[in-house]
């Protein structure tokens, strides 16, 4: 490990840098507490990570959640989150919280869309009513919902779109961002002293592509950057290869979130590539189908070898859960479908994430790294189903 000095003045700060590989641990500050990297956030989609309670998140360790613009947007509308002046008092949590721009969900969710460079237009896939969403207006969308990172608004496409296709993205991508960063810019709303914005390379798995959508963003990068269009249904390996050289491409100083990933043995992965922040649904979308995640691999509780186990999920995890029940009782649960086996299925599943990303933090900061990665990616592999 070797100490590196914290510039005073950035608003992330790189602390310990392992040897052996890029991992690093650094602090992002925020105007509602600082992010000890690397971490990971909950998603809490509609204002709320599906059946926790921000007390519940704080306790786990969650410094940061991340709300999805395009949901919040549709549904409850604008209206009803500006009148109690945004998204943390709306849903009671007083930690950071990054929106996405909403552009991934309208090129993934909404129908009938049509791109064009001025924005896109889609329909609502709750009522039909259309909507056009702009770079300027999830601009405009996000900082009413008072985020502490505001995310470029970008077009991602399909992992298995052609070069062309995404070459077009990737320009796309770069002019919107220069109006994300224009609007912000100009607006008396937006003090770049409390709130982060974060330009995001698209590319695909094309390195060429990434470098000059690197080049083309990385102006507008004060404290982060975010490397999108990954986890989309590319093959494994080309998403991997791409982490992997974007470490070469990306500046040391800026904190690197990888949009959308993912698994603990995709986290600890990144980690080594430099990458500093994940957000991913399967925590808790794994929770509510019965999955628990532990450092021996996945497990399902509906299996009936779980019948009679009156262990608890796992030994060593301090979550309520874990601390008060059996398996036997949690496949009960799940088998009669209570709801509190998807609250307590959640609450451990998003403490594991949590505590992963504490022990990748000191295992980087005291020099072991490697050798613990090494250790943990072969537990993992175990899986218990
Ligand atoms: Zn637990």
């Amino acid at each position: 490990m070797r100490t590196v000095s914290k510039p005073p003045d950035l608003n992330f700060s790189v602390f310990s840098e392992d040897s052996r590989s890029s991992g690093r641990t650094g602090l992002l500050k925020t105007s509602r507490g600082g992010i000890e990297t690397p971490a990971f956030m909950p998603i809490g989609t509609y204002g709320a990570v599906k059946t926790l309670s921000p007390k519940e998140l704080q306790e786990s360790g969650a410094d940061v959640i991340l709300g999805n613009t395009y949901h919040l947007y549709l549904r409850p509308g604008m209206e009803i989150i500006r009148a109690v002046s945004g998204l943390h008092k709306f849903m009671a949590w007083r930690k950071p919280i990054l929106t996405d721009s909403g552009g991934f969900q309208v090129f993934s969710l909404a129908k009938l869309r049509n791109v064009s460079n001025e924005g896109v237009t889609f329909k609502s896939a709750f009522d039909g009513s259309e909507h056009f969403l702009t770079p300027e207006r999830s601009m405009e969308i996000q900082l009413e919902l008072g985020s502490d990172i505001i995310m470029a608004f970008d077009e991602c496409v399909s992992g298995s779109a052609d070069t062309e296709t995404i070459r077009k993205a990737v320009d796309r991508t770069a002019a919107w961002t220069q109006r994300c960063h224009h609007f912000l810019t100009e607006n008396d709303s937006f003090s770049p002293s409390d709130t982060h914005f974060f330009p995001i390379v698209q590319g695909g798995t094309n390195e060429t592509l990434r470098r000059e959508s690197a080049d083309t963003v990385l102006p507008f990068a004060k404290s982060g950057i975010a490397i999108g269009g990954l986890a989309v249904g590319e093959e494994k390996e080309a998403m991997v290869e791409t982490v992997n050289w974007m470490d070469t491409i990306l500046p040391r100083e800026k904190l690197r979130y990888l949009m959308g990933v993912g698994k603990p043995e995709d986290i600890i992965r990144a980690v080594s590539h430099g990458i500093d922040l994940f957000d991913c649904v399967l925590p808790t979308r794994n929770a509510r189908n019965g999955q628990f995640f532990t450092w021996e691999g996945k497990l399902n509780i509906l299996n009936n070898r779980f019948s009679h186990d009156t262990k608890s999920i796992s030994a060593s995890c301090r979550c309520y859960c874990c601390n008060n029940f059996t398996r036997s009782y949690l496949r009960h649960l799940f088998k009669l479908k209570e709801v509190l086996g998807l609250r307590l299925a959640s609450l451990h599943n998003i403490t594991f994430y949590l505590e992963l990303m504490r022990s990748i933090r000191e295992e980087i900061t005291e020099g072991d790294f490697d050798s613990w990665s090494k250790k943990t990616l072969s537990a993992l592999s175990s899986s218990n189903d």
